[in-house]
């Protein structure tokens, strides 16, 4: 499991989290749920090593990922992610980029870990394919496989289908939750998305200014909301 212990971070002056305190046990989804620029991302970042830790502590299957002034480089994490702003190199085969994700790797066993990784995500066969040759959600599929070929203890993502149109964006999100559940691994979802939050969280977090509003399932924060922040938010959907 992912354990989050405590975790402050400011941008200067600006304190963006506030204490965030969640653990996502073996398999789970915890979905990050809450208003543009509450530090969703931040937190992301700080688990996929991309942000120097201030405060806190952060545990993955027992290993100590980050302690302030004590931190794992983000190769040896084994944390595995899809941003938005992440994507495919054009100029790589679909293949060398699902190897791209595994260049710590020995180079004997890459090819078949990217085999797998594709076959996983219903893309076996299009190792010497270009991403402008695959649809939207293929690309995406791709990410999530060049995120899965070096078997994370956890996968991280951001925003994944934001730019999807939306039939596209359900049927990825589909492809998501089965590759996560064949997977087991426990994933962290940020979305701002209250829909998305709700069909594929196991539990979903509503972060507000840096803050764990709430932390319950679907139906928990649906049916019993904390606060009317909550319930706002979560009224969205239709
Ligand atoms: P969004 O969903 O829009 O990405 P978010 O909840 O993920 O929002 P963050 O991206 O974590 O929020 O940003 C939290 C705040 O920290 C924002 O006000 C942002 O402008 C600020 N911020 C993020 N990164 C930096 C940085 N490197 N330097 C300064 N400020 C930053």
């Amino acid at each position: 499991s992912l354990r989050l212990t405590d975790i402050r971070h400011a941008f200067g002056p600006r304190e963006v989290l506030r204490g965030v305190t969640l653990e996502v046990g073996p398999g789970e989804t915890i979905c990050l749920l809450g208003p543009s620029g509450d530090g969703k991302t931040t937190l992301l970042r700080l688990v996929a090593g991309l942000e120097p830790l201030q405060h806190g502590r952060i545990e993955l299957a027992g290993r100590v990922l980050a302690e302030p002034g004590r931190e794992a480089p983000p190769e040896a994490r084994k944390v595995g992610f899809v941003f938005q702003d992440y994507a495919l190199f054009p100029h790589l085969t679909v293949g060398d980029n699902v190897a791209f994700g595994l260049r710590h790797f020995p180079r004997a066993e890459r090819g078949r870990l990217v085999a797998e990784a594709l076959d996983r995500v219903g893309l076996a066969g299009r190792v010497e394919t270009w991403p402008h040759q695959l649809s939207g959600g293929q690309q995406q599929r791709v990410a999530l496989a060049r995120a899965l070929a070096p078997k994370p203890q956890v996968l991280l993502l951001d925003e994944a289908f934001a730019s999807l149109d939306t039939r596209l964006r359900e049927q990825v999100r589909d492809d998501t939750l089965k590759v996560l559940e064949q997977a087991g691994i426990p994933a962290l979802i940020v979305t701002h998305d209250a829909e998305e939050a709700m069909f594929m969280a196991d539990r979903i977090a509503l972060i507000r200014q840096g803050q764990v509003a709430q932390l319950g399932t679907p139906e928990e924060l649906y049916l019993h909301p904390a606060d009317p922040f909550v319930a706002g938010f979560l009224g969205e959907v239709n």
